[in-house]
């Protein structure tokens, strides 16, 4: 199992959920893997778990990711694989969102990914992999989810320009959009227990193979963009939800 071998990989957010899962299947096929998250000891337990190289870097700070990228390239030198994959959940209803909700949300989920990729660009080989971890969010009316869902979105609108600008460079650049996938970031919302049990019931229930992702599901998909198996494959999108986007109306 080394059809990564060799690869220098940076996952942004990989001391959590599926930047974590991520890391575990990259390694695990080779990669040289690098993980970045905004707190220290959780990137650096989360790091020391892995056995991978752990840097804290909040991506809603532009000088943060150009230290990243200064740091990157001091140890690693160039970057083949770029997972775009730090985020955060802030639901709220319209006639709620205040400006905090938005610019938070906007700054990490948004301008936080399309900077990453700014600034690696400069220390990315030819040929290499960026994913961007979006969301079915970008595509359903979801309540409660306005400024999440255009974050990713905008996000992935993004991805498809990007595509065609780096293709010279034969650089790829692909959207994953999960659906509901068990992971921290729903209850870092703040929302209560009770809550989040009934939303992932009610989700669940929609969800056509009954079941939310986990993590280790979009780590598949993530190494696959990752590898030459995917090496025709730029600007593309893939919906990996259980069903979740084809929205039957009965079912
Ligand atoms: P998670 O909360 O477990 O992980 C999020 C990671 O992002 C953490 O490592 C966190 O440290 C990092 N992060 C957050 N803000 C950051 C910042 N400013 N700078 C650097 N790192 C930051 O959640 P997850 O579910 O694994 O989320 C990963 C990605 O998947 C996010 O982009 C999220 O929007 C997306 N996503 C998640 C789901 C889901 O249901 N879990 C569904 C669709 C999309």
């Amino acid at each position: 199992m080394s059809k990564l071998n060799g690869k220098i990989t940076v996952i942004t957010g990989g001391n959590s959920g599926i930047g974590f899962a991520s890391a575990k299947k990259l390694k695990s096929q080779g990669a040289t893997v690098i993980i970045t998250g905004r707190d220290s000891d959780r990137v650096q337990s989360a790091a020391q778990e892995l056995g991978v190289k752990g840097i804290v870097a909040d991506v809603s700070r532009l000088s943060a990711i150009d230290d990243l990228v200064a740091q990157v390239k001091s140890d690693f030198g160039k970057v083949d694989v770029l997972f775009v994959n730090a985020g955060i959940f802030q639901p709220a209803p319209i006639g709620q969102i205040n400006e905090e909700i938005f610019d938070n949300q906007m700054d990490i989920n948004f301008k936080g990914a399309v900077f990453t990729t700014e600034k690696f660009l400069s220390i990315l080989n030819d040929g290499a992999s960026i994913i961007n971890l979006s969301s079915i969010n970008a595509y359903t009316g979801m309540p409660n989810t306005a400024i999440y869902a255009a974050s990713k979105a905008a996000l992935n609108s993004y991805t498809r320009t990007a595509a065609t600008e780096l293709a010279p460079r034969k650089i790829r650049i692909n959207s994953v959009n999960p659906g509901p996938v068990s992971t921290p970031i729903f209850k870092k919302t703040g929302m209560a227990e009770e809550q989040l049990n009934g939303l992932a019931e009610t989700m669940q229930n929609r969800i056509p193979l009954k079941r939310y992702g986990q993590p280790e599901d979009i780590a598949n998909l993530v190494s696959f963009l990752a590898s030459d198996d995917a090496s025709f494959i730029t600007g593309s999108e893939y919906n990996i939800d259980g069903g979740a986007n084809i929205n039957p109306l009965v079912g």
